[in-house]
C-alpha cells in the first residue's frame, strides 16, 4: 500500500480503526471520519503516534456536503484517492412489530444512502485521476442471512451488497474494483450494545466458537485494497467464523 491513499469512514474505532491502523501499517495515507469530534482526535493521536500519516475529519456521511469534504481533504492533504472504505454503521435494533419510523431511517441513511454518497463523491475524483482505486463496503452476515430484531440493518446492509455488485459492473471500465465484507460477530462497542441472550445465541451458531476481532476484518479488507486482489471485484467476502456459509 506503499504511498496510496484510504478514506475509511467511521474510522474512529472498532472494525474502521483497525482498518486504518492495517493501512498505516502497510505504508498507506489514511483520512479518516466521524461524527464525534473527542474520539476523531483520540483516533488521529492513536494512529500518528508511531509517526503514521493520517488526518481526520468530522464529517456525517449521511450528508452530501459531508461526503464531498472528505474525498477533498485526501486530495488536499495527500494529492490522491485509492481506497474507499464504507465502514460507517449504526444499529437501532427492534422487532418489525414496534420499530420506529426513525429507527428505520437513520439506519438506511447511514448504512445504505451514506456508502452511496461517499461512493459517488470518491468514485468521481478516481475517475478523474484516471488512476483506478478499490472501494470496499464493509456489510454484515445479517445482510445474507438477515438478524431477527434488525430489519432495517439487515434490508441496509442486503442493499450494500447490491450497491457493490452494480457500482462493480458501472466503474469495472475506469479499473474501480468494489467488494463487499460482510463480518459476523466482531468484539466493538457495537457487539458490546447487543442483549447478552441475543449475543450468546449468535455466538453458539459460529463453529469457530468464539467471537472475531477487529484486526481479523482488517486483514481481508486490506488483501482486497492490495495488488493480490486485482482480479477481485463484484464480491462478498465473509469473515465469520462459519456463521454463515
Ligand atoms: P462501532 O459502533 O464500534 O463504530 C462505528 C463507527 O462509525 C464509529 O467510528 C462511528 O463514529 C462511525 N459512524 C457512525 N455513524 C456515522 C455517520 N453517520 N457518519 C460518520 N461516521 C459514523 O461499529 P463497528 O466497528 O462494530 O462497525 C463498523 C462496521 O462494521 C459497521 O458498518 C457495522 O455495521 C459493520 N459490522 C459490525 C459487526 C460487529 O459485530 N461489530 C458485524 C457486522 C458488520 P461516530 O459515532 O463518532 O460517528
Amino acid at each position: 500500500m506503499n504511498g496510496k491513499v484510504a478514506v475509511i469512514t467511521g474510522g474512529t474505532r472498532g472494525i474502521g480503526l483497525a482498518i486504518a491502523a492495517w493501512m498505516l501499517e502497510h505504508g498507506a495515507n489514511v483520512v479518516v471520519s466521524g461524527r464525534d469530534a473527542d474520539r476523531l482526535n483520540v483516533a488521529l493521536k492513536e494512529l500518528t503516534q508511531d509517526g503514521g500519516s493520517a488526518a481526520g475529519l468530522v464529517a456525517d456521511v449521511t450528508r452530501r456536503e459531508d461526503a464531498e469534504r472528505v474525498v477533498e481533504l485526501a486530495r488536499e492533504r495527500f494529492g490522491r484517492l485509492d481506497v474507499l472504505v464504507n465502514n460507517a454503521g449504526i444499529t437501532r435494533d427492534g422487532l418489525i412489530l414496534r420499530m420506529k419510523d426513525d429507527d428505520w431511517d437513520r439506519v438506511l441513511e447511514t448504512n445504505l444512502k451514506g456508502a452511496f454518497l461517499m461512493t459517488r463523491a470518491a468514485s468521481k475524483a478516481m475517475v478523474r485521476a484516471k488512476s483506478g482505486g478499490r472501494i470496499l463496503n464493509i456489510a454484515s452476515t445479517a445482510g445474507a442471512m438477515g438478524n431477527a430484531g434488525q430489519a432495517n440493518y439487515s434490508a441496509a446492509k442486503a442493499g450494500l451488497i447490491g450497491l457493490t455488485k452494480a457500482t462493480a459492473r458501472e466503474l469495472a471500465h475506469w479499473g474501480i474494483l468494489v467488494n463487499a465484507v460482510a463480518p459476523g460477530l466482531i468484539e466493538t462497542d457495537m457487539a458490546a450494545a447487543l442483549p447478552t441472550d441475543a449475543r450468546d445465541a449468535l455466538l453458539a451458531q459460529v463453529p469457530l466458537k468464539r467471537i472475531g476481532t477487529a484486526r481479523e476484518v482488517a486483514e481481508m479488507v486490506g488483501f482486497l485494497a492490495g495488488d493480490g486482489a486485482a482480479y477481485v471485484t463484484g464480491q462478498v467476502f465473509h469473515v465469520n467464523g462459519g456463521l454463515y456459509m
